[in-house]
């Protein structure tokens, strides 16, 4: 790749622009906006060290499958079984790692129907109160005494992309999403902002389906 020995290219040319600028005596353009990446999470699980060797036997460790736009987050190789009420179960559950210190599992609201819970809107981590399950895997049968949730919608940002959009860690931002023929906007979007984070918005499977994400012309953050 050039990019790693030569100066990139847009770097260049914003400083003869610059340059430019300065010559002519006239300010610099507003800063273009960041490239925003829209993705969407199917359900998955997040699981706690204690957990996952319960689930896998002694020693396990997660291994990768794909890695994520996020730095050092990845969908691992390792899936289980989730079991709800009356033996309604989610196949093929994929856990995302690295591991954490909380055992969660979000849901988007048609696999909450498959499952036959209700599933409440909570952001990542805040598992109080939520309903649990059953989580089978190939050693062992984990008891979930709660931690299932659908994730509420957000926005990853570093300092600098939440200065540009004005925003700052836990406001709300506004999503549109032009797609074939239809735009949807998602308000409420949960801005979480954090030095390690690339602009990515999430949203789950279902919202990804509602504004046809798939065939997306246009992103756009809007303040709300
Ligand atoms: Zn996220």
């Amino acid at each position: 790749m050039t990019a790693l020995v030569a100066p990139n290219r847009s770097i260049v040319e914003s400083l003869v622009r610059q340059s430019l600028f300065r010559e002519i005596g006239r300010e610099q353009p507003a800063t273009p906006a960041p490239t925003l990446v829209v993705n969407s999470s199917a359900r998955h699980m997040h699981i706690s060290p204690e957990n996952l060797e319960l689930l896998f036997g002694k020693g396990a460790e997660l291994t990768v499958h794909k890695w994520l736009y996020q730095e050092g987050q990845f969908a691992a190789q390792q899936t289980v079984t989730l079991i709800g009420p009356r033996k309604r179960i989610i196949p093929n559950l994929r856990i995302l790692g690295p591991c954490r210190n909380l055992t969660q599992i979000e849901l988007a609201i048609t696999d909450s129907i498959q499952l036959g819970i209700d599933v409440p809107l909570r952001m990542s981590g805040d598992i109080e109160g939520t309903p649990g399950g059953y989580v089978m895997g190939p050693k062992g049968l984990l008891e979930m005494k709660h931690g299932i949730i659908r994730a509420a919608r957000h926005v990853h940002m570093s300092p600098s992309d939440a200065k540009f959009h004005n925003v700052k860690h836990l406001d709300k931002i506004t999503l549109k999403v032009d797609s074939k023929g239809c735009r949807t906007r998602f308000d409420d979007l949960i801005v979480r902002v954090d030095s390690s984070f690339k602009l990515e918005v999430h949203i789950d499977t279902d919202e990804a389906n509602a504004c046809d994400l798939e065939h997306a012309t246009k992103v756009e953050l809007l303040k709300s």
